[in-house]
């Protein structure tokens, strides 16, 4: 997200970082840097004057230019400042405390609410591990029932409706059959407009009534920058809002939705919704999204992410693995499903802190060449796998496997190479000191 205001904080950070003396000025001069970055990201204007006002009053007041590290100390404010406006704490769902719970959806048409509604389903049901139903109550555009149905059917949640158009009766009857079949969560969609309107708002306000959800989640496309947060205002203004899900913020190169919604419209951002994956809906932290836009990682996401479709100690014995000397193609195709199960590599490398810059270049590493090597792979032999000196050693075995796989010898060289170098780049990794990866930061390539 937000690539643009990252890029030139991530600037700032630099430039600050590296300077051991601040005078006011000097304060001055980088908070023109921020608000300018603020600004163009779209970030409201009130916001942005309250942001930079903060910051100097904290850099100025706390004797910071005398301290050690001033620089440091003025990015750590600004991190601090940025996870302010971002809602401070992280708000977790809300539910029933007995009994069954219901969540109410809103928001405008093309917000991305169907497409959320499928992967909050899929959150809830992997991490809270609660048997999920969806209620189609989206009677206004068309396609919306059957989207919604088709999402079920592929995530295996169970889509209720009814070939009707009141909404207010399809809630009271689904709520009903959620009840009787024992669901633990029900998620109802409800009409999306192209503009808010008063017949949308009496609909939403109705079902509201009928539904009394324990949580009330609107659906706001971060690809409209701080308008986003203007909306969403007007829906909580009237009706009320306990949660916001900033959609397509793989697509927002700005920032300011993220920025603007928490101060304009008082409701806290509870997910984050970045991709057409059904996987792409992560809980909303302000601290980590803060220290992301600033390029100082996001561990956390990536523990957090890795740990939920991955053994703890499987990760942990790969990387001991890698660094050993008897690495070999098994790992390496182990290594490969792992990935595969984390999601995109370039997302992946997206979190480690220092690889922000390296991220593109590594990135072009695809999920097609991930297949083209596996099938390498599998023409080997199980010894070979094993073994990887004696591809390196024997000129027939590398045409044979070559054949194998339909590829040339110079693939199979490839590999060979990029096993090598896999294992030269962990050692490495594993020594470098910080310099070295701000070194490698300002020149991915080299
Ligand atoms: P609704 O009208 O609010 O129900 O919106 P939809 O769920 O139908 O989404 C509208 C469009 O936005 C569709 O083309 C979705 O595929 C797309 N979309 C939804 N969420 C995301 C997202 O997080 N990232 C991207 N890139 N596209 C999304």
């Amino acid at each position: 997200m937000a690539n643009s205001l990252s890029d030139r904080l991530q600037m700032f950070v630099r430039r600050a970082t590296g300077r051991g003396r601040l005078t006011e000025k000097d304060i001055e001069e980088m908070m023109r840097e921020v608000r300018l970055s603020l600004l163009e990201a779209d970030v409201n204007f009130k916001i942005v004057k309250e942001f930079t006002n903060n910051v100097k009053e904290q850099a100025l007041g706390e004797k910071i230019l005398s301290g050690l590290n001033p620089g440091q100390q003025v990015v750590k404010i600004v991190h601090d400042e940025l996870k302010r406006v971002m809602g401070d704490e992280s708000v977790g769902l809300i539910y029933a405390n007995t009994g069954m719970s219901t969540i109410m959806t809103i928001g405008l048409q093309g917000s991305g609410k169907t497409t959320a509604i499928g992967k909050l389903g899929l959150w809830i049901r992997k991490k809270d591990k609660k048997n999920v139903m969806f209620i189609a109550a989206d009677v206004y555009r068309p396609a919306a029932i059957d989207q919604l149905k088709t999402l079920g059917k592929g995530l295996g949640i169970h889509v209720y409706d009814e070939g009707i158009k009141d909404a207010r009766v399809i809630v009271k009857n689904g709520l009903k059959y959620a009840k009787d079949n024992q669901y633990d969560v029900v998620i109802v969609d409800t009409a999306g407009r192209l503009t808010i309107d008063s017949d949308m708002m009496q609909e939403l306000k109705d079902v509201k009534d009928i539904l009394k959800p324990n949580e009330v989640l609107l659906t706001v496309d971060a690809m409209m920058g701080q308008e986003a947060a203007n909306v969403a205002k007007s829906f909580h203004d009237q009706i009320g809002a306990t949660g916001v899900i900033l959609t397509k913020m793989d697509g927002d190169t700005r920032g300011g939705a993220a920025l603007s919604i928490r101060e304009i419209s008082n409701i806290p951002i509870k997910f984050a919704s970045s991709g057409e994956k059904m996987d792409s809906l992560e809980a909303f932290h302000p601290e980590r999204m803060a220290s992301r836009i600033l390029g100082m990682g996001d561990m956390l996401t990536l523990i957090e992410e890795v740990t939920s479709n991955i053994d703890e100690d499987e990760a942990k014995s790969m990387m001991e693995k890698m660094m050993s000397d008897s690495y070999n193609y098994l790992d390496l195709q182990k290594q490969f499903k792992m990935i595969k199960r984390m999601g995109s590599i370039s997302k992946i490398l997206g979190f480690i802190p220092g690889l922000g810059k390296m991220k593109e270049a590594i990135s072009q590493v695809d999920d097609k060449q991930f297949d083209r090597v596996n099938v390498i792979i599998q023409s080997m032999t199980e010894e070979e796998r094993k073994y990887p000196e004696l591809i390196d050693k024997s000129s027939r075995r590398r045409e044979r496997v070559a054949k194998g796989a339909g590829v040339s010898v110079s693939d199979v060289n490839r590999l060979r190479e990029s096993l090598v170098q896999q294992k030269q780049m962990m050692k490495q990794m594993s020594q470098m000191d910080e310099k070295q990866i701000e070194r490698l930061q300002k020149n991915p390539q080299g």
